[in-house]
Parts: C-alpha cells; structure tokens; sequence
C-alpha cells in the first residue's frame, strides 16, 4: 500500500518552513519514530518523524525547499502503521491502518544466524547453504549493504553518467558533433535508483532461491546460542550454532566546529541529493572523495578537495598519485593538500564556508554543499559485546578476529567493515566465506597479500601487491617496468591516453609483486596482475601468454617486458 505523507504540523504556529537536514534517501526502509526532516520555521525547529514503516518511494522536497502545512513530503510504501491503541484518525497527515497487533512469539533453530545482509552478509549465507547448512539472515534496512545501497554500486552508477556526459562534451574530437550538451540530475539519479533496485532485487532472489531465511529487522544476540529479531508484529528468538556479526560501518564524523551545518553531507546523502550542488567543498582526498570529485567535476560543479596529508590518495605510489593529482587539476579540480579543515561557519545567505589551516595560513572556502569524507568507522550494530565478552582491536578499532575470522567467542564470527582489516566490498564477501568455511569446518585463514582495489575516478586506478615505496622501505630487491597507454593502441582508438601500468617484480626470480595501473580499463584489468601475484608467476610466465591486440591488456605484457633487460617492444625513451 502506498502512503502519501503531507506536512500536517509545525511547532507554534508556523504554517511553513524550509526543509532542512533530509534524513533518509528514496530506497530507504523507515521505522516509526525515526527522524525524517527537519523544518525550519520562523518560531522555531521542527523535526518530523515517521509513524509509517515501509520503504520510501520517492521523496518530494530538497533541502532548502520552502513546504507549507499540507504539502506532501514523501510517498512511503508500507503494509501497515501502528499507532497507540485507538487512535485511528491522521496525525501529522499519515495515513494510518488501524489495526493493532499483538506480537506474535516464535521460536526456531538454525545452524547460523548471519546479522547484516552487505557483501559480507549475504554472500556468507548464499555459501552457508549451498553447503547444506539453515540459514538466517537478519537485515535492518536494505538487503545488499552499504554497497549496493550507498557505496560500491549507486556511486559508479553515477560515475557512468558523469562520463558519458564527459564523453559528449568531448564529442567532437571523435567527430561527432552536438551542440549544448546538458543533463537532468533527477534522471541520472533516477537511473542510479534503477541500478540498485534491480541488483537488490536480485540479491532477494538469490537468497530465496537458496533456501535463506531473511528476517527484516535489528538483530540482537542475546547469548553465544541465542539471537532475537522483531520482525513487524513478529518476536522471534532463534537458537543458532554459530553466528556471523556482518553489520559494517558507518561514516566517521569528526568533531570540527560548526559540523552541526546542515550543508554538511556524508556520502549517503550525497548519494540522495535531487539537486547537484554548484559549488562543493569535499573534506578528505581518499578514494570516496576523489570518486565524488571526479563526478561532480564532470557535472559541471565547482569542487575543491581539502586534504589533511600531504597528498590525495596517499595509499598509491607516488608517480600514480603524481599523474592523478596533475589530472584532476586540469579538469579543474582545486586540491589543498596538508591543510586541516578547523571550523565550518554558515552565512546568512545558506552558503558553508570551510575554514582551514595550511602552513599556519588560513584559507577560507565557500561553498552550497560539504562532503565529509574522513573515513568510516565500524558499526557494532548496537550489540552489546562486551556483555558477550567480544573484544575490539585497539587500533584501528573494529571486532578483533583471528584469521579463521571467529571473535574471542569461538562460535561467533565477524567479518567485512566492521572487523576494519580492509574496508571493502570483495575482502567482506572473501571474509564470509572464509568464516562459512571455518563452520564447516575446514581450517581455512583469510588471506590479505592480493587484495586489488579500485578507484574509480576518471581515468580510473587500481593496484594490487606491493608498491615501489614498500619494496624501498623494506629493502626488497626489485625491477619497475612502465608502459604508457599513449603508447597503446588501443588506448588512443579510445581517445584515452593518460596515465600507464607499472609492475614491480622480484630482481633475483622475476617473480611479480605488485602492479599499479592509472588509465582506461585499469579497475578490470588489475585482475591478470592480481592472479599471476596470488600464482607466483614470472614476468617471463606472463610474457610469454599472447595478448590480444588492440586491448589495453597488452600494456600489462609490455610493462612487464619493461621489467627485463629486453625493454618494452612499442615504447623507447
Ligand atoms: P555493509 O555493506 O555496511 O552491510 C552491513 C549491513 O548490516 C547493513 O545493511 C546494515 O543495515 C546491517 N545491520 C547493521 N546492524 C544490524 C543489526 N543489528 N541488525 C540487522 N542488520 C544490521 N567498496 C568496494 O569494494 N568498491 C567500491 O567501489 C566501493 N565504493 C564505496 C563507495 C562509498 C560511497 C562507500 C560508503 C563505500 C564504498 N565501498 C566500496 C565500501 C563497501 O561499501 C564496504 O566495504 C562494504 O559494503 C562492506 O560490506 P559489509 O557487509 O561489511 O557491510
């Protein structure tokens, strides 16, 4: 049933306001009593909470919009709202069920409660019972995490949008001609939308097709055996022998003066914006950052990237980070690295002005949005562990695991985010099964060395391995081999000539050990460097592997002749 949700009360008597901090982004499910918007009216703040539950539609007012009583502020679809015994008629506008149920009291047993239904999460349960165990997974919102809903997928939906309308800006050096290229925001989140819809759609599938049970609600462990979910009008205690704890993380907030800003934005409500802003301030170059930099640059918005190090993307080698940092201030990307954002003040008409410090000069930048993107932290999803006896790591603080990925309770896993080992999508669903493995009891370690990771700003980057500054820290012996993709012919059909592959292999065997690659293609095909690092293969192994011509992969055969004696054939310096 779909619910339209009006504006039905401000507090003292206002009869309008402005919406202020927008709580929740279409997808989302909401539970009654959760915090929606706030409204900001002349006698005072108003926030509206929800006396729905369901999932949001669609919501119809942006942050700033001016909205009086009666006016609809989202459309919820829901199967019922309850409410105190006999009230009945409309409050705040909802439209209410009336019926009020009684809980319904359960009790069933299963081989493994799962809490947390991300990359983790759901891919531990899919391999749980493909191999013959009783599942459950327990999720609070939306099934696919983090990443389908608010990370990995909606933000590379967008990358996708940004670049086609790069692409035909550009348009006219591949000959093709159209004049005044321009976008729709709400169509390109509304494609965004689609995207997560239908892979979260099919992670419900996939679930279903293999026997898992999906609870929606919050998990809660009530001992090493015993996990509890509110499901609706539904109380179910379920006996378990091992549980997994996949609960993930949530944005690091820091405390700076004045973060209170209602144009201060996580990554999630950025992904829920309706309208792009004109001028951002993106606190923190890490990946999250620069990928939202890339866009919004590529959408035509004035950004500027804030970055306490002394670099953007500080985990990358430094020629890598070089040609990124050099590309993003062509595009015209302004980047302030070493400089620590203090104070965040709002002027009187809407703007956020970050204030920061670098080399004891204060620099001062306005803007109508703030992206803060410092880092995310693990989210225990309010499971009391210490009534458990879990213990944390110290630092960087997340659930402490053994490399079997069980806590310091020898039935009770972790994995993904919130253990904080490598805060990404494949090393979750790796650590879940791991973690299933270990169940089943095989004696199986989790296994970091080859981890690839991918950044997708424009042109991408992705690496995998060691860098060249690890091999100089730790006094490794090794070969660096580059091949530019100007020299590729692939690379310059596509019009996409920056950037290059570079490989690092063992000076004494050959044997390679890590690779970086900044350009076109570069987060698929770090996967060849990937699997000939995690096989011990030779630069001469894969030299002598026929690649494909023109594909960018033969930058990688090329780099890796660059390792040798020999040189790279297509390229001479
Ligand atoms: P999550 O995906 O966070 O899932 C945890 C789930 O647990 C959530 O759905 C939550 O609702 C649920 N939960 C929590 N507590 C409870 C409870 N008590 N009961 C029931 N349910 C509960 N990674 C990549 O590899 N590639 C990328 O391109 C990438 N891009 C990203 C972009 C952004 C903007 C962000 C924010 C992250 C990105 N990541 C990316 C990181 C990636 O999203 C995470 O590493 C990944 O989602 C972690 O998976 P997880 O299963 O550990 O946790």
């Amino acid at each position: 049933m779909t619910f339209d949700v009006k504006l039905e009360k401000l507090s003292g008597h206002n009869k309008s306001g402005v919406v202020g901090r927008v709580y929740k982004i279409e997808g989302d499910t909401v539970k009654v009593g959760e915090e929606l918007f706030d409204i900001e009216a002349k006698k005072g703040n108003f926030t509206v909470t929800s006396d729905v539950e369901g999932k949001i539609v669609k919501i119809k007012v942006n942050q700033g919009d001016k909205v009086s009583i009666g006016d609809v502020l989202f459309t919820v679809e829901g199967e019922k709202a309850s409410n105190k015994e006999g009230d009945t008629d409309k409050k705040q506008g909802f439209n209410y069920m009336a019926n009020f149920l009684k809980p319904q009291k359960e009790s069933i047993d299963k081989d493994l409660v799962i809490i947390g239904g991300g990359p983790g999460g759901y891919v531990a349960a899919i391999e749980a019972a493909k191999n013959g165990l009783n599942v459950v997974v327990i999720e609070k919102e939306n099934l696919g995490g983090t990443c389908l809903n608010w990370g990995c997928i909606p933000t590379k939906a967008l990358v996708r949008s940004s670049e086609v309308y790069e692409l035909v800006k550009n348009s006219e050096e591949y000959g093709i001609f159209k004049s005044s290229p321009s976008f729709d925001f709400s169509k390109i989140m509304e494609r965004k939308n689609n995207v997560v819809s239908e892979l979260v759609g099919g992670i419900d599938y996939l679930l279903s097709k293999n026997n898992v049970t999906v609870f929606k609600g919050i998990g809660e462990i009530l001992d090493k055996n015993t996990v509890f979910v509110k499901e609706k009008n539904k109380e179910i205690t379920i006996s378990t022998k091992n549980i997994i704890i996949a609960t993930g993380s949530k944005p690091f907030v820091p405390s700076i003066k004045g973060i209170e800003s209602k144009n201060i934005l996580t990554s999630k409500e950025m992904l829920g914006l309706n309208e792009l802003p004109k001028k951002i301030v993106i606190v923190g170059g890490g990946v999250i950052g620069m990928e939202f930099a890339f866009i919004c640059n590529a959408l035509d918005t004035d950004v500027s990237v804030v970055e306490f190090a002394d670099d953007i993307l500080v985990a990358l080698d430094e020629d890598v980070r070089n040609e990124i940092r050099q590309i993003a201030i062509e595009k015209g990307i302004k980047v302030y690295t070493s400089s620590k954002v203090e104070e965040i003040i709002d002027t009187e008409e809407g703007k956020t002005v970050v204030m920061f410090d670098k080399d004891g000069k204060k620099g001062y930048i306005a803007s109508d949005k703030v992206l803060m993107s410092v880092g995310r932290v693990p989210f225990y999803g309010d499971i009391d562990l210490e009534k458990l006896g879990i213990e944390l790591n110290e630092r960087p603080r997340g659930i402490k695991v053994n490399s079997k990925l069980q806590t310091t309770i020898d039935n009770i896993y972790a994995i993904g985010d919130v253990t904080n080992i490598i805060q990404l999508a494949h090393v979750a669903s790796h650590q879940g099964i791991v973690a299933v493995e270990n169940i089943l009891g095989k004696d199986v370690d989790a296994e970091y060395s080859t981890v690839p990771s991918a950044i997708f700003t424009n042109p991408e980057i992705a690496s995998v391995g060691i860098t060249e500054k690890y091999a100089n820290e730790k006094g490794i012996s090794v070969n660096v081999g580059t091949f530019p993709f100007g020299a590729n012919g692939k690379a310059l059909t596509l019009g996409e000539r920056r950037g290059f592959v570079k490989i690092i292999t063992e000076e004494a065997t050959g044997v390679i050990l890590g690779g970086s690659i900044i350009g076109p293609h570069a987060t698929d095909l770090i996967h060849e460097i990937t699997v000939a690092i995690k096989n011990k293969l030779t630069a001469e192994q894969v030299i002598n592997t026929i690649h494909a011509h023109p594909t960018t992969a033969e930058a990688i055969h090329e780099a890796l002749l660059a390792t040798t004696p020999k040189g790279a054939i297509h390229f001479a310096e």
